[in-house]
């Protein structure tokens, strides 16, 4: 293994949404700007959002578009964040397109918007139903026509971070075709590694989706925040959890259970299919635990709803989810056009994350002006607590955009007064661990199979710490992770070839996922109350005068009796929207 070093004025670790924003911003303002991501960025998560994006146009305002997303958040998200993002959101939707997204259109020329779950008037702007890969374009054009440099198809290691000083120097990462280890110094590092869904079996996540800057932010000493609250979307194709979007319930689709009855009335009277995410699944989880699930037929269990709408007609389905009819024919063999298609819920996207300020900066610890040095995080990989305990359908491409441009912001503005300072020792000590660590997964041999732990760690998260959870099954799910740590130190790569070495970067990733699932079961053990998508069946009420705060959790150095896992609690930045009850 070679090892070189390059050097730019910012890194951004990831080439989503978020990452290419961010990028576009730096390189704008003149600086030297590189792009690591582990895919080729136009494969990143976010060009597989369907539905939309929020933005108040038209009839709308922001204030209300501030209110349901507060409300959906079962009241957790910081209000003052919230505004931030309501309010940044009609002129990032007409930014992009100035840029070149093309977004579908209404006859009298506007851009066309579709309802989407818990928000009153029609507001997630969309391009068909390839809205994320249409913004994904336009920003990763926006950024390469900039000047930004893209390194795809390399894996970020881990970061040069010292943490006595809680300042960042760069990273340490590998070209994917040779397994060299390159160390990259910066002024500034961006992570934007996005969702970390991968941790359950039944999810509707890209392969990438492992939580990387997670456990990396985590190992360094940093805290995850609200990680309990995990989003499990109501309509993922029953077998695999690909995702059916809320477009199709935007658009009037329906939800039917085994007896043919449309049941989301008797859960959310007045909002019924269009109620949140959380509400709508825990309504399929329950007639499927009711046994008015479908799909006994061909061995199957009957863990299914139907989702039907042929009744919207061809017109519409062609024109408006082309995508989604694409995804259940190859998929389910089903013609949306004809009938139903059979969907379950599916871990979708992680509202907890590395824990920023409103600008983006990493945070060290809680309490005001705890930020690292040079460290910033943007997009669904970090928490800046504007969805709070769940999230609304729209809110997220918007958060990636928005929060994206507003951490590269931060970053010129920080690193404007600051000369690249390689801190030799930080640098030479994260690299020789990091060599270390490879040099030991290279060696020796090893009885244990890397596949067969990750499927007990994701069988055991979807089971125990799933839509609805209790003490005893947390308590359970995290003896496993326990005994998986243990056993991951045992591993071994068994293939030695240096060139796309997949079992190598497997093992990377298990560990990763690894580390944060500790940190969901443990902080959902800890929050003895429902609220949002975190829902435990022995506390099943909202608790606000315990509860109204967010987690912020911390991998202990040594583990103790009390666990692997530290949490502080901090109260939540209210606002002008008053606590109340939810009822959709
Ligand atoms: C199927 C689906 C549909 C969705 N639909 C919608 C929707 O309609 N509206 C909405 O608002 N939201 C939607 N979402 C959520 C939204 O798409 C994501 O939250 C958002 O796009 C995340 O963007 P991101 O830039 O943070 O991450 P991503 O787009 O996931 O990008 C992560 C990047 O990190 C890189 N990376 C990760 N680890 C490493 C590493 N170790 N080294 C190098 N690179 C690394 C990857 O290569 C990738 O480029 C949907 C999500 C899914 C899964």
């Amino acid at each position: 293994m070679s090892d070189t070093t390059l050097s730019f004025d910012i890194i951004i670790v990831g080439s989503g949404l978020a990452g290419c924003s961010a990028a576009a911003v730096c390189a704008e303002n003149g600086k030297k700007t590189a792009v690591f991501t582990k895919l080729h960025p136009l494969r990143s998560h976010s060009g597989a959002a369907q539905g939309g994006i929020n933005a108040a146009l038209y009839e709308d305002n922001t204030e209300k578009h501030q209110y349901d997303t507060v409300k959906g958040s079962d009241y957790l998200a910081d209000q003052d964040a919230v505004e931030l993002l309501c309010t940044q959101a009609p002129q990032i939707v007409r930014r992009l397109e100035e840029q070149g997204a093309v977004f579908s259109r209404t006859e009298d020329g506007r851009i066309a918007q579709r309802p989407f779950g818990g928000q009153q008037p029609h507001r997630a702007c969309y391009a068909k139903d390839r809205t994320g890969l249409t913004l994904l374009q336009t920003t990763y054009e926006t950024a390469h026509r900039g000047g930004v440099r893209f390194f795809p198809e390399w894996y970020v290691l881990d970061l040069l971070y010292n943490m006595e000083e809680h300042r960042a120097y760069g990273i340490i990462a590998y070209d994917l075709c040779t397994t060299a280890l390159t160390t990259v110094i910066a002024k500034g590092v961006i992570l934007a590694t996005g969702g970390y869904a991968r941790a359950f079996a039944r999810n509707s996540n890209t392969h990438a989706n492992t939580g990387d800057a997670l456990s990396i932010a985590l190992r360094h000493g940093l805290p995850l925040k609200d990680m309990e609250f995990v989003q499990f979307h109501p309509t993922g194709l029953a077998d695999s959890g690909i995702l059916i979007s809320e477009a199709a319930r935007g658009e009037g689709g329906y939800l039917l259970n085994a007896g043919g009855e449309r049941f989301m009335k008797q859960y959310a009277p007045e909002r019924a299919e269009l109620a949140p995410r959380d509400v709508v699944s825990r309504a399929v989880e329950s007639e499927i635990r009711e046994g008015r699930g479908i799909g006994q037929k061909n061995g199957r269990k009957k863990d299914a709803v139907y989702l039907d709408v042929s009744h919207l007609g061809p017109a519409i389905i062609h024109s408006r989810l082309p995508e989604l009819q694409d995804l259940a024919l190859s998929f389910q063999g089903v013609d949306l056009t004809d009938g139903p298609v059979r969907v379950a819920p599916t871990a979708h996207y992680s509202m907890g994350g590395i824990a920023t300020d409103l600008y983006g900066r990493v945070e060290f610890a809680r309490g005001p002006d705890k930020t690292c040095n040079g460290l910033y995080a943007a997009g669904e990989c970090g928490c800046i607590s504007v969805h709070g305990a769940n999230r609304l359908g729209g809110n997220s491409l918007l958060e990636a955009a928005v929060f994206g441009r507003i951490a590269g912001e931060t970053a010129v503005r920080e690193i404007a007064h600051k000369k690249v300072d390689p801190d030799g020792a930080c640098a030479r000590e994260n690299l020789t661990a990091a060599k270390t660590n490879l040099e030991t997964l290279f060696t020796g041999t090893t009885k244990k199979d890397q596949y067969a732990l990750r499927r007990k760690l994701i069988e055991g998260m979807s089971a125990y710490a799933g839509i609805f959870r209790t003490a005893e099954t947390l308590e359970k799910q995290l003896e496993t992770i326990k005994q998986l740590r243990k056993d991951y130190t045992s591993l071994r790569v068994k293939d030695r070839s240096k060139r796309f070495n997949t079992e190598l970067q497997d093992v990377l990733e298990l560990g990763h996922l690894i580390d944060y699932s500790m940190v969901i079961v443990s902080a959902a053990l800890k929050r003895r109350e429902s609220r949002g998508a975190h829902f435990r069946t022995d506390f099943p009420k909202r608790n606000d005068k315990k509860w109204l705060c967010h987690s912020f959790s911390y991998q202990k150095q040594k583990p103790d009796s009390e666990g692997d896992i530290h949490h502080e609690y901090i109260p939540v930045r209210t606002g002008k929207f008053l606590i109340e009850r939810r009822k959709y």
